[in-house]
């Protein structure tokens, strides 16, 4: 049950949604400010079906619209472990993470924009993050800022990215998660790289959703929930 609060925007708006830990904060915020929330989930060749799981779970537990579109071209392109599976997760100092899957956030955007369209939604919300990004380049304010630019001139139609969580923390983000109610749907999403539930515990991040909820001093819901999805 929602707190009922006044909506900031009186319009409808489209969430990109993965299914993971910050988009499904953005779901929450989103249902806090916007009339109406809609999703979009890219299934992207990712290595585990886990993430659409949680994604549709997700989606039926606050009753939102969940459009599922294929994207596997990603998996053509390859060169990152994040949809080529016989690759191992690895970091090395002063390189982006192999788990960079290139553009894949300008796609993302760019492709709910059209389906946005379609639907006559200008706002677009994303759960892209800068402070603790993992280096991806395509999480940075400026490179949504000059996307949101691209979009409404190439749709010619004032398009506006959210980013609510864009300069927080992941304890940031726990709060607001707290603070929004979206504790029970955070149960249910999924970060781990490895795709397992539980989760591995060891990946980067498993390790970064950890540090967050630590830090705001609450369990993680993943790990107290006791049915599987
Ligand atoms: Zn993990």
């Amino acid at each position: 049950m929602q707190p009922k609060t006044q909506k900031i925007f009186s319009r409808n708006a489209l969430l990109v949604f993965s299914g993971g830990q910050d988009s499904t904060t953005c779901l929450h915020w989103a249902l806090h400010n916007f009339k109406n929330v809609q999703a979009i989930f890219f299934n992207y060749g990712q290595r585990h079906a886990i993430e659409q799981t949680s994604a549709v779970k997700i989606a039926e537990l606050n009753n939102i619209p969940l459009k599922i579109i294929a994207l596997d071209f990603f998996s053509q392109i390859g060169s990152n472990a994040l949809t080529d599976s016989t690759l191992e997760i690895e970091s090395k100092a002063g390189e982006l993470p192999n788990t960079f899957v290139p553009g894949r956030n300008l796609i993302f955007i760019s492709c709910a924009a059209s389906y946005a369209y379609s639907l006559g939604i200008t706002d677009i919300i994303t759960g892209v993050c800068q402070t603790d990004y993992s280096g991806y380049p395509d999480c940075r304010q400026d490179t949504i800022s000059a996307l949101a630019k691209v979009i409404s001139l190439g749709l010619d139609k004032e398009v506006t990215i959210h980013t609510p969580l864009m300069q927080m923390t992941k304890a940031e983000t726990v709060d607001l998660a707290i603070k929004l109610n979206a504790l029970k749907s955070l149960a249910y999403s999924h970060s781990c790289y490895e795709g397992n539930y539980p989760p591995c515990g060891q990946c980067p991040a498993c390790i970064l959703r950890a540090k967050g909820f630590k830090e705001a001093g609450i369990p993680d819901p993943l790990l107290t929930r006791t049915t599987e999805v």
